[in-house]
C-alpha cells in the first residue's frame, strides 16, 4: 500500500510539472492538469470549473478542490485527460456565498477579456529562436527611454505599418528603422497586461484606451494581438515583438500597475481573498491613494509575493529589460527594495514617486521619491525639471523656463545633475523638492512630456500666446536639449520626434485615435524635429560626459556658470570623464527672445549645437577673444575643445 502511493506520488511529479507560483493556477501537463488556488483562511469552498471556450458555454467538469492539508488555505485539484486548449475558473464561496467565477490571480494564460483562465502548454507559445533572444546588455546610465502606446504609433494610415495597434507593429522594418534611426535604446510600453477597458470582442471598432486598469496580471493584453480568442496568440506574438526589438539593440521595459485594480467587488484578488489585498482606512472604507477607487497593500505578504513573484515572470517568460512602477509611490518601500534585490541588476526600474491621493499607511514607509535615497538602484520621474521647462503641473496654461518666466533656473540646474547633492544648485529655490533626493544620477528620470498631461507643442501652444510654429520649433529642441544633457535617465514620449500633437485634450486616456495618433506624415512636414532628436541623441550616446552615472563623477566634473534669468549653461570637465574625447565642455539654455552670452575662457571652440542644428560632428567654431559666446534667442548651444 504504502509502495504504491509512493509510486503514485512519483509518477504524479514527472507528469504534473511544478506550476510557477505554488499557491495559484494551473500546470498543464499531458496526461493530467494540476489546479491551485491560495484562499483566507475563512474560504469554506471552492470550486473549479473547466470550460471549452473562454467566453459562454456550460462547463465540462465541475470539481470541488481540496484542502493541501487541513486547515490550509491552499487548495487544489488534478484533472485527468488532455486539457490543452481548454479554459477554467475558479469560484471561492465564503460565509455562505459564492464570490464569483474568476481566473484567480495568477493565470499567464486566458481566454478573450480575460475571465476565464486558459490551459495552454507555454512551451508552444515560443517563437523561433527565442531561446537565444538576451536582454540587450545596457546600463542605467546608457539608457534613453521612448514611452509608447501600441495604438498611438501605428495605427494611423502614415505609419505604414501593417499590423496597426498590434504587438507586432513593433516586428515590422518600419517601426523597428524609425527607433533605430532617431537612436533611442529602450521602449517603456503603456499597460501592456490584460487589462478591462477595451472590448475584446468588438475589436473590429476602433477603441482607445491606455490600459491603466488592471485585470490579469500575468498575461499580456487581448487587443494588442491579432486574435484574443486563442490564448495562445497574444503571448507568441508579444514575444515576437520583445525578440524584434532586442534583434535592434532595444530594451523593453513594461509600465507595471501594480497599485489598484480595475474594480473591487469583480477582481481577481477580491473574489479570491476578499478584503487582504486592498488597503483600508480606519473607518473600514477603502482607502484610495491610486485616485482610482481603490489601493493595494503591497506591505502585506502575499500581495509583495505577487509583485514580486509577477516581475520576474515577466523577465523569465517575456524577457522584459525593466519596469516603470505606476503611482509606486502607493507602494511601500520595503516592497520595492524586496523587487530590486529579487530581479537581475541590469533590469531598470523606476516609477511615479508620488501617489494620487493619502494612502492609509504613512508616507515615511512608501515608496516616494522623497523617499528614493532609501531604495538604491530605484529612479522615479523627477517633476521638478519637467514643470520648470514646462510650466506646473496644477495648470494647463502656465508658462515657465521655455515661456520666458523667470525663477526656474535652479529647477533645471536641480535636473541636469540628475536629482544628486551638488554644490552648484541652491536647493531652497527649487520647485518642489527642496533637497537633492537621489543618491545617484541614474536615480532620476529626466523628461518634459509623458503620456499623461499635453505632449509638449501642445504646451507650448497652451502656455505661450502666439507663438509661431518656428518658436513652438525653437523650444521643442531646446527643452529636448535639457533633458539629454541632464545627468539623469532621459526619457521622451513617443511622436516628440515628430511634433506630435493631441489637440491640446491633457489627459487623453480614452480619447479617440484622431487625438492620440501619431501623425507619421509630420517627418516630412517638420522634418528638422527629427534631425535635431536624431543630432541630439547621436550626440549622448557618443559623450559620457553627458551620462557619468555617478555623482561623485558629476559633483568633480560638471559646474554651473553664474546663473542668470532664463540663462542656465554649465561646463564639464571632459578630460576627467573616462572614455570623454571632448576636453572643456559648455551647454548653455537661453530662453529669452533676445541672444545673450556666456563667459568661457579664450579660445576655439567647435559648436556641436545651436538653433536649429545638433550634429556631434561640429557644425562651426567660433573664437571666444573676449571671454565670451554668444547663446541665440530661445536656442540651447553646446560647444567643446
Ligand atoms: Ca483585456
Amino acid at each position: 500500500m504504502r509502495r504504491f502511493t509512493l509510486l503514485v506520488a512519483i509518477i504524479m511529479a514527472l507528469v504534473v510539472p511544478q506550476v510557477i507560483n505554488a499557491s495559484n493556477g494551473v500546470t498543464y501537463g499531458p496526461s493530467a492538469s494540476a489546479f491551485s488556488i491560495e484562499t483566507n483562511e475563512s474560504a469554506q469552498q471552492v470550486k473549479l470549473r473547466i470550460y471549452k471556450a473562454g467566453l459562454g458555454g456550460k462547463p465540462v467538469k465541475t470539481i470541488n478542490m481540496k484542502r493541501n492539508a487541513a486547515g490550509s488555505t491552499l487548495w487544489q485539484a488534478s484533472v485527468k485527460g488532455d486539457l490543452q486548449g481548454m479554459f477554467y475558473t475558479f469560484d471561492v464561496k465564503y460565509g455562505g456565498k459564492f464570490m464569483g467565477e474568476c481566473p484567480g490571480i495568477w493565470a499567464t494564460a486566458v481566454g478573450v477579456n480575460g475571465h476565464r483562465g486558459a490551459i495552454i502548454d507555454m512551451v508552444n507559445t515560443n517563437p523561433q529562436g527565442w531561446s537565444a533572444d538576451k536582454r540587450p546588455n545596457i546600463a542605467a546610465k546608457d539608457l534613453i527611454i521612448y514611452e509608447m502606446h501600441h495604438r498611438d504609433f501605428s495605427i494611423d494610415e502614415s505609419s505604414g505599418i501593417q499590423h496597426k495597434g498590434k504587438f507586432l507593429a513593433l516586428t515590422e522594418p518600419r517601426a523597428i528603422d524609425h527607433l533605430k534611426s532617431l537612436g533611442v535604446n529602450a521602449v517603456h510600453i503603456l499597460p501592456s497586461f490584460d487589462y478591462a477597458s477595451v472590448d475584446e470582442t468588438r475589436l473590429d471598432e476602433p477603441q482607445y484606451n491606455w490600459g491603466y486598469d488592471p485585470v490579469n496580471y500575468n498575461v499580456p493584453e487581448g487587443g494588442y494581438s491579432t486574435d484574443p480568442y486563442k490564448p495562445e496568440a497574444r503571448i507568441r506574438e508579444f514575444k515576437q515583438m520583445v525578440q524584434a526589438l532586442h534583434k535592434a539593440g532595444i530594451k523593453v521595459i513594461l509600465d507595471v500597475v501594480y497599485n489598484h485594480t480595475w474594480n473591487i467587488d469583480g477582481s481577481n484578488f477580491q473574489r479570491t481573498r476578499p478584503d487582504y489585498f486592498y488597503r483600508k482606512n480606519a473607518d473600514g472604507t477603502y482607502s484610495n491613494g491610486s485616485g482610482c477607487g481603490n489601493e493595494t497593500a503591497s506591505e502585506r505578504e502575499a500581495m509583495r509575493e505577487f509583485m514580486v513573484e509577477s516581475v520576474n515572470y515577466w523577465v523569465e517568460e517575456y524577457h522584459i529589460d525593466g519596469f516603470r512602477f505606476d503611482l509606486m509611490g502607493v507602494h511601500d518601500i520595503e516592497t520595492m527594495n524586496t523587487i530590486r534585490a529579487a530581479l537581475p541588476q541590469d533590469i531598470f526600474i523606476y516609477g511615479e514617486g508620488w501617489s494620487a491621493g493619502s494612502c492609509a499607511i504613512p508616507n515615511e514607509q512608501l515608496a516616494m521619491k522623497a523617499n528614493i535615497s532609501r531604495m538604491p538602484g530605484i529612479a522615479a520621474f523627477s517633476d521638478e525639471m519637467r514643470d520648470a521647462l514646462r510650466g506646473p503641473w496644477n495648470s494647463n496654461s502656465k508658462a515657465a523656463f521655455l515661456g520666458g518666466v523667470k525663477g526656474n533656473e535652479e529647477s533645471i540646474k536641480f535636473g541636469i545633475v540628475g536629482a544628486i547633492e551638488h554644490p552648484g544648485v541652491d536647493y531652497s529655490k527649487v520647485n518642489y523638492s527642496k533637497a537633492p533626493y537621489a543618491t545617484e544620477p541614474t536615480q532620476m528620470i529626466a523628461y518634459v512630456s509623458c503620456h499623461d498631461d499635453m505632449c509638449l507643442v501642445d504646451r507650448l501652444k497652451a502656455s505661450i500666446q502666439g507663438a509661431t510654429i518656428d518658436e513652438l520649433i525653437r523650444l521643442d529642441l531646446l527643452a529636448q536639449t535639457v533633458v539629454m544633457t541632464s545627468q539623469g535617465v532621459p526619457f521622451m514620449l513617443s511622436g516628440e520626434e515628430m511634433l506630435r500633437d493631441k489637440q491640446g485634450v491633457h489627459n487623453s486616456f480614452e480619447s479617440p485615435d484622431s487625438i492620440n495618433h501619431l501623425d507619421w506624415g509630420n517627418l516630412e512636414r517638420y522634418p528638422q524635429v527629427m534631425e535635431y532628436y536624431k543630432g541630439l541623441i547621436a550626440l549622448r550616446k557618443a559623450h559620457p560626459a553627458f551620462h557619468m552615472g555617478s555623482a561623485d563623477m558629476v559633483r568633480r566634473n560638471l559646474d554651473f556658470l553664474p546663473t542668470e534669468n532664463c540663462l542656465v549653461a554649465f561646463h564639464i570637465n571632459g578630460r576627467n570623464v573616462p572614455g570623454e574625447t571632448w576636453g572643456d565642455i559648455y551647454v548653455a539654455f537661453n530662453t529669452h527672445k533676445r541672444a545673450r552670452t556666456i563667459e568661457v575662457p579664450d579660445g576655439t571652440y567647435t559648436i556641436v549645437c545651436r538653433n536649429l542644428k545638433c550634429d556631434l560632428t561640429g557644425i562651426t567654431t567660433v573664437t571666444a577673444a573676449d571671454g565670451k559666446v554668444t547663446v541665440p534667442a530661445q536656442s540651447a548651444l553646446i560647444i567643446h575643445n
